[in-house]
């Protein structure tokens, strides 16, 4: 007979930490589980941009946050034909093997009970009313029980599929990147920096500024790896192309090896709720097409599944699910347009256009910056009113 909660959450990244901590300031009792040991790092490119901040404001774990990460104040758009623009964007970027490690301790210390190396393989149904929850705990099977499951495993398919969620199994988009320590560099140098390419159609480049010195360097690109599209090799030819790139290779030290991982974006491939049983973060697709970030959407859906739950604890399931689903839904025109907007990147003709008028008319800039602070949707670039207004204001 396993452990008994309120709620099992299964992964504790920023959704799961994110949700945990917000059950159990509620006074729910919470058993987060996770098939790592950690700390641990995600492969990701470290930023955090505004939803997150609203986030870890929510939670309480702003200030710990901007006490050890490094923040940023620009962020740089270098086109497919070199022109670039500084555009004013705070931001912050910190290592996710410090980030998650924080996000967890404030889990614990909120009163979640956490249980690493536990490997989800089942949820079974038992009466209606409880769930029962089953891990591979170095070969032998645990259990625990509880009214309510969050599914917070991020982006790969399996366990999706394992607790019945999964609708797709292909993720749209796919990124790898790599630590890279440059003291000369990294004097004075507080922007992110994003790079259309056209060895990166589809997609784009990113050097970004982290704590002690080291750059968090990689690519992004819509549709899967495989051997016709190989990220490695896009990686190389983003690297020899972009000056900046060359710099901080040329006279930096490799920190890590290059490391990739799908990016489950749209919302989509995955069903929200299943009965007590709702996924939140990456599994169910929370990571902003067209930028890749997904820190911040993830732990506003992890807060959002626990509110639905701590609002309607007493209630059915059904209630539950119906009031977290609408949540999610009240998010996806944003998400659909950031789709659609997607096709920007297979035209450096575009992008180029793009970073040139951002440099030079108030306008192009003002909707730019409010894209990154999500001020305003990309919707502007849907449209041939909004395309005319970037190259003729
Ligand atoms: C290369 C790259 C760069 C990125 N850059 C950025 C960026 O700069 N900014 C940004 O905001 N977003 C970025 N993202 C997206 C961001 O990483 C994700 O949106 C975010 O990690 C999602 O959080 P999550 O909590 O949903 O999932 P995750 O962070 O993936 O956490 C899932 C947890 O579930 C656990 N788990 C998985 N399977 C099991 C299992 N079977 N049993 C138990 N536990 C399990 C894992 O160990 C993990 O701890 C990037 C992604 C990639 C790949």
């Amino acid at each position: 007979m396993g452990h008994a909660y309120d709620v099992i959450i299964v992964g504790a990244g920023p959704a799961g930490c994110a949700a945990a901590r917000t059950l159990t300031k509620a006074e729910l009792s919470v058993g987060l589980f996770d098939k790592a040991l950690f700390p641990r790092d995600k492969t990701c490119g470290d930023a955090l941009i505004p939803d997150a901040f609203h986030a870890l404001k929510k939670l309480g774990l702003i200030g710990r946050v901007a006490a050890i990460s490094y923040p940023t104040h620009g962020m740089r758009l270098i086109s497919c034909d070199g022109s670039d623009v500084l555009i004013r964007a705070h931001s912050a970027c910190m290592p996710r093997l410090k980030l998650d490690e924080l996000l967890l301790n404030g889990a614990i210390e909120a009163g979640a009970e956490f249980l690493p190396g536990h490997d989800f393989t089942a949820v079974l149904d038992e009466d209606g009313k409880i769930y029962r929850v089953e891990f591979n705990v170095d070969g032998q099977v645990a259990s625990a029980r509880a009214r309510w499951v969050l599914l917070a495993t991020g982006a790969h398919p399996a366990p999706i599929a394992r607790a019945g969620l999964l609708q797709r199994a292909e993720c749209r988009s796919f990124a790898v990147r790599q630590y890279v320590r440059n003291e000369r560099l990294a004097k004075d140098f507080n922007e992110l920096v994003f790079a259309f390419d056209t060895t990166v159609r589809g997609g784009y480049g990113w050097i970004f500024p982290g704590p002690d010195a080291v750059f968090n360097i990689g690519i992004g690109f819509f549709g899967s790896a495989h051997k016709h599209n190989n990220p490695r090799r896009h990686y190389e030819q983003f690297i020899a192309k972009l000056p900046l790139a060359q710099e901080l290779m040329r006279d930096g030290e490799i920190v890590t090896a290059l490391k990739g991982s799908p990016l489950r974006t749209g919302l989509t491939g995955t069903r929200v709720a299943d009965g007590g049983l709702l996924g939140i973060g990456e599994c169910i697709g929370s990571t902003f097409p067209l930028t890749g970030e997904g820190i911040g959407k993830a732990m506003e859906t992890g807060i959002l599944a626990a509110e639905a739950i701590i609002v309607k604890h007493g209630l059915s399931r059904a209630a539950v699910a119906e009031a977290y689903t609408r949540s999610i839904a009240a998010l996806q025109p944003k998400f659909e347009v950031y789709r659609k907007a997607e096709f920007l990147f297979n035209w450096p003709y575009l992008t180029n256009k793009l970073v040139t008028h951002t440099g030079r008319n108030a306008y192009t800039r003002g909707k730019v910056e409010g894209l990154f602070n999500e001020r305003s949707d990309p919707e502007f670039l849907l449209t041939l009113a909004g395309w005319r207004r970037i190259l003729f204001h």
